[in-house]
């Protein structure tokens, strides 16, 4: 399951497979299949990975 989080006071979903945090709940869904299926990341899926810019 897509993970749900807060930050920043906006709500973001995470791939619970690699982490991967998206500001669209079907981009987090497709990574999240993926990584489940291929074991690996898909440069398309990878392309709407929120950066974080904080660090
Ligand atoms: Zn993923």
């Amino acid at each position: 399951m897509v993970k749900k989080i807060e930050q920043e006071n906006k709500e973001l979903y995470q791939c619970e497979e690699c982490g991967y945090k998206y500001e669209d709940e079907e981009w987090a869904e497709k990574c999240e299949a993926w990584c489940r299926e291929h074991k690996s990341c898909n440069l398309e899926i990878n392309k709407h990975v929120l950066q974080d810019r904080h660090q």
